[in-house]
């Protein structure tokens, strides 16, 4: 049976209908398309890499939302000494929720400062415990490997005009952009704890329930264009006593959970879901003392 002070791995099950996170995302367009390819030809069977970074402000975001929701500040992730452009806007931060970035540890090292320090880690070489991994898709569903982290998604690049306001121009573009973006996606996002601890668990699951739940905030919108839709992302954490299989079968649409997936998830709302909470309130409280 799954200790959950061995768990390292976990799977957050992400849909969104439209992703946008500017030019970076990185497609394999050229394997895909050979020597034919057009950007905006309907037939393209791009996947492509979801990089990590907005993901990681997404979900740091929701997990210092968390850390406030309990009454503590949270680590800021811009550091105090930076070169700042808005110095007075960092200022306000400090005063709304935050602390400056290894404020909570008088000496940057690792098991020491606040929880989201001790996940994401920052400077003087202190790696965070969190990875966060790029989420590689695909848009043909079966070659998806949920069990590595990868998702059902479909690039494209859409054209964007800014145009003249003037009736005799007919509409002349004055402005033209592209953007890169990934329509319905759907599938996992993998996490690994380089080391576990209950509390990383209770602020992770806590997080996902609280990003879902706010999935319309603008500040909680994933990547650009949120104002137009994009960035709604329905988030789940899926159960971590799960095996591989187990999680695969999520995706099946064909295929219902088994009983066995019903008993674990009622062991893990039963038994382990206040474990993990209770650990992190208590790591919160302490480091309020
Ligand atoms: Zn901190």
């Amino acid at each position: 049976m799954t200790e959950i002070h061995d768990i390292t791995d976990v799977y957050v099950r992400i849909e969104c209908d439209l992703l946008v996170v500017g030019d970076s995302i990185m497609t394999d367009r050229h394997h895909a398309a050979g020597d034919n390819y057009e950007d905006d030809d309907p037939q393209n069977q791009i996947g492509g890499i979801i990089p990590a970074y907005p993901l990681s402000g997404w979900l740091r975001h929701g997990m210092e939302s968390v850390v406030q929701q309990h009454g503590a500040t949270a680590c800021h992730p811009g550091e105090s000494n930076a070169d700042f452009r808005k110095a007075d806007v960092y200022e306000r931060d400090l005063e709304d929720g935050y602390h400056e970035k290894g404020a909570c540890t008088d000496e940057p090292k690792e098991d020491d400062g606040c929880v989201i320090f001790d996940l994401f880690g920052g400077f003087n070489g202190v790696p965070g415990k969190l990875m966060r991994r790029p989420i590689k898709f695909s848009p043909v569903r079966s070659s998806v490997k949920y069990g590595r982290g990868q998702a059902e998604g479909h690039y494209r690049r859409l054209n964007r005009n800014v145009v003249s306001r003037n009736e005799a121009d007919n509409r002349e573009p004055l402005r033209n952009t592209a953007v890169d973006a990934v329509s319905n996606l759907e599938g996992c996002w993998h996490l690994s704890f380089r080391e576990p601890k209950p509390e990383f668990l209770g602020l992770l699951a806590t997080a996902i329930d609280y990003l879902n739940a706010h999935n319309t905030d603008f500040m909680h919108q994933l990547g650009g264009s949120r104002n137009f839709g994009a960035g709604i992302v329905y988030c789940d954490l899926i159960n971590p006593l799960y095996e591989e299989c187990e999680l695969k079968r999520i995706f099946d649409r064909g295929k219902r959970s088994t009983s066995k997936m019903d008993e674990k998830d009622e062991q893990w709302e039963s038994n382990h879901r206040h474990e993990i909470e209770d650990a992190l309130a208590a790591r919160i409280d302490g480091e309020n003392e």
